[in-house]
């Protein structure tokens, strides 16, 4: 469960302090298909930063399964979000020197899993990229560098799978795709998923829509 008490978010625009996610109180349950929807701009990618725990918020606190992550340092919130928390990014941000391969292989390895090389190809071969495994990033296509991208946020079984736009750089066979695995890991693996999304389609299939604009969910 991730509950969200009075967390803000206000940052030095020039000289002026500018509110970009004003205080939100919420609590999503553990399992829930959570879509964040909204217009560019409103706040979306900040609330999802601060769930993860990639950015911290100005108040408040986020706990995750009873710990507050705002209360954590630097080494405890890494190891939490390891095991927590898989994150799946507009831009995919892989590690371009590494192969799709070695990039699922990556958050195993820092976990120290046993057998992180099967656990890598079994992953490849959920998102239908065995055959891609040793390619570098710059020779997949988006679709494909998005499907390594989900892999190796599933990689340590992450109860909670967050993703920002993940089809909101892919044609619509590509996004269609993503979408279906996202579901598809939603339903095999009652994964708590968190996605921020412009494609109705998708929200639609969410057990909860939060809508969002300029920083307040409305
Ligand atoms: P969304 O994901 O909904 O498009 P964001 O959460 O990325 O929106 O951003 C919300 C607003 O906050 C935008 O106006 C953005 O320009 C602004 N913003 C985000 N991060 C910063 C920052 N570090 N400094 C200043 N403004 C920011
Ligand atoms: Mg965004």
């Amino acid at each position: 469960m991730i509950e969200l008490r009075n967390v803000s978010k206000t940052v030095t625009s020039g000289t002026e302090p500018l509110t970009i996610l004003h205080p939100l109180t919420t609590t999503i349950p553990k399992g829930q298909f959570v879509a964040i929807v909204g217009p560019s701009g409103s706040g979306k990618s900040t609330l999802l930063g601060l769930l993860a725990g990639l950015d911290a918020p100005s108040s408040g606190s986020v706990i995750i399964d009873g710990v507050d992550i705002t209360a954590l340092g630097e080494d405890a919130l890494a190891k939490l979000r390891g095991e927590k928390i898989g994150f799946v990014f507009q831009f995919f941000h892989l590690i371009p020197s590494l192969t799709a391969f070695e990039n699922v292989a990556v958050p195993l390895e820092i976990r120290g899993a046993p057998n992180a090389a099967t656990r890598a190809r079994a992953l490849l071969e959920e998102v239908g990229l065995t055959g891609r495994a040793h390619h570098y990033p710059s020779q997949l296509s988006g679709g494909e560098q998005q499907r390594v991208a989900l892999a190796r946020a599933l990689a340590n079984d992450p109860p909670i799978l967050l993703a920002d736009e993940p089809t909101g750089n892919l044609d619509t066979s590509n996004g269609r795709h993503i979408m279906d695995l996202l579901t598809s890991i939603h339903r095999s693996t009652h994964t708590t998923l968190v996605l921020v999304t412009h494609d109705a389609e998708l929200a639609a299939l969410a057990d909860v829509r939060i809508s969002m604009r300029d920083g307040r969910v409305v």
